[in-house]
C-alpha cells in the first residue's frame, strides 16, 4: 500500500466526485493537464506542482485496479486501519500519457510539440542506454514547402528530474533495498501447496524503496522539460514526408547516445496550385476569342507574384504552356517549373449583342465542320 497516498485527496486534486466515471476523469484531466502543462507556464513553479499533482491523481484514478486500491486505502485510513510502514510511497506521475493529454489532433499546443515518452521503469541495468526517438509533427504552408525553412521545434520531453538527480528520493537522502524481495522485485506467495512468484507488493517490482520521496517529482525521477530543436525542412518536401533530425530525440542515460527525432511534415494543400514532381501546375480559363486569334495573359507564380503568358492564335483548349524556373527549388538550388494549362470557358450567358456576333460568326464558318472525318474514324 502507498503511505503518500493516504496524505492526498486525488479526486479533489482533479475537482471530481468520488464516483465520477472514468471518461469525467479523463475529460477533467486533459483540461486540467492542458492549462497546467509546463510548456504553457514557463517558469511557473505553482503551475509546474499542480500538473504534477493532477498527473498523480490521474495516474491511480484512470487505472481502474489502482483506483480500487486507492479507495480502499483511504477508507481503511479513515476507519483507523492503517498501519503506518506498510510500504514505501510509489513513483507516481510517470505515465502522464500524450494521447490523453492531447487527444490525437485537436491538441491545443499545436503541433509543435514532441510526445513525452515513457521511459522504461523495469530495467535496473547499469548500462548505458540510447534516448527514445520522439516525433513530432510540423504544418508547413504550401510557400514553405516550395522553397524550404528553419523552423523552431518546441518539445516536451521528460528528463530526469533535477532535484533529485532522477533517484527519486529527497535529496540528502536515498532509496533502500526493499526488505520484502531483497531487492529482487520478487516475492514467493503460497495458495494451496504451491508456491507463486509475484510482483512484490511493497516495491511493486522495483526492488528498491523511497522512504523519502523527491518533493518536485513525488517519487517518480521524472521530471518535464521543454526545449527547442531548430529543424531545418528541405526545399520541395512532400506531405506526409518524415525528417530524421539526428541526435535530437531524448537524451540518453548513464551517458548513452541520444535518440533521434522524427518530424512528420503535413504541407497545406494550395486552393490553386497542384504539384507535379518539382513543378507546380494549375489551370486557367480563357475566352474562345483568346485561344482562336491569340492573346497575352497575365497569370499568377507562386511567391513572384504575376507572369505574361503569350497565347498563340489558335490555341486549343487543354494545351499546357510552361514557365521556366518558377516552380519548386531542387537540390541544386535550380528550379522546377509552372505548367499552364487553358481551357476555353463557355459564357453561360449572353448579351444580345455578344448573341448577334456570334450568330453572324456561325454563318462566316458555316462551311467548316469541326466533325469531319469523324464517321469514317468510327469506321463508317
Ligand atoms: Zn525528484
Ligand atoms: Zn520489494
Amino acid at each position: 500500500m502507498n503511505k503518500d497516498w493516504l496524505e492526498k485527496d486525488f479526486y479533489a486534486s482533479l475537482g471530481v466526485a468520488k464516483d465520477a466515471t472514468p471518461e469525467e476523469i479523463k475529460k477533467k484531466y486533459r483540461k486540467l493537464a492542458r492549462e497546467l502543462h509546463p510548456d504553457k507556464n514557463p517558469g511557473d513553479a505553482k503551475a509546474e506542482e499542480k500538473f504534477k499533482e493532477v498527473s498523480e491523481a490521474y495516474d491511480v484514478l484512470s487505472d481502474v485496479e489502482k483506483r480500487k486500491e486507492y479507495n480502499e486505502a483511504r477508507t481503511a485510513f479513515a476507519s483507523g486501519g492503517f498501519r503506518p510502514g506498510a510500504g514505501g510511497p510509489r513513483g507516481a506521475a510517470s505515465n502522464v500519457n500524450m494521447e490523453d493529454l492531447f487527444g490525437g489532433n485537436d491538441g491545443g499546443f499545436g503541433d509543435l510539440l514532441g510526445g513525452i515518452f515513457n521511459r522504461g521503469r523495469g530495467a535496473r541495468t547499469q548500462q548505458p542506454r540510447r534516448g527514445a526517438d520522439l516525433e513530432s509533427h510540423l504544418n508547413l504552408s504550401f510557400d514553405d514547402a516550395l522553397d524550404g525553412v528553419t523552423v523552431p521545434l518546441r518539445l516536451s520531453s521528460e528528463v530526469a528530474c533535477e532535484t533529485c538527480r532522477g533517484t527519486g528520493a529527497r535529496p540528502g537522502t536515498s532509496a533502500r533495498t526493499c526488505l520484502d524481495c531483497q531487492g529482487s522485485g520478487q516475492v514467493a506467495r503460497n495458495a494451496g501447496g504451491f508456491a507463486f512468484a509475484e510482483t512484490c507488493p511493497t516495491c511493486r517490482g522495483r526492488g528498491q524503496v523511497i522512504e523519502d520521496p523527491c518533493p518536485s517529482c513525488h517519487g517518480s525521477g521524472v521530471g518535464a522539460k521543454s526545449r527547442t530543436v531548430q529543424v531545418r525542412i528541405p526545399a520541395g518536401v512532400k506531405d506526409g514526408a518524415k525528417i530524421r533530425v539526428a541526435g535530437k530525440g531524448a537524451p540518453g542515460e548513464r551517458g548513452g547516445p541520444s535518440g533521434d527525432l522524427f518530424v512528420l511534415v503535413h504541407v497545406s494543400p494550395h486552393p490553386l496550385f497542384t504539384r507535379k514532381a518539382d513543378s507546380i501546375a494549375f489551370t486557367v480559363p480563357v475566352s474562345f476569342a483568346e485561344a482562336a486569334l491569340g492573346a497575352q495573359i497575365t497569370v499568377p507564380t507562386p511567391r513572384d507574384g504575376n507572369v505574361t503568358l503569350k497565347i498563340p492564335a489558335g490555341t486549343t483548349s487543354g494545351r499546357t504552356f510552361r514557365v521556366k524556373g518558377k516552380g519548386i527549388t531542387r537540390k541544386d538550388n535550380s528550379r522546377g517549373d509552372v505548367l499552364v494549362t487553358v481551357e476555353v470557358a463557355v459564357p453561360q450567358k449572353l448579351s444580345d449583342e455578344a448573341k448577334a456576333a456570334l450568330e453572324s460568326y456561325a454563318e462566316a464558318t458555316s462551311d467548316v465542320d469541326p466533325r469531319a472525318g469523324l464517321m469514317n474514324l468510327a469506321g463508317q
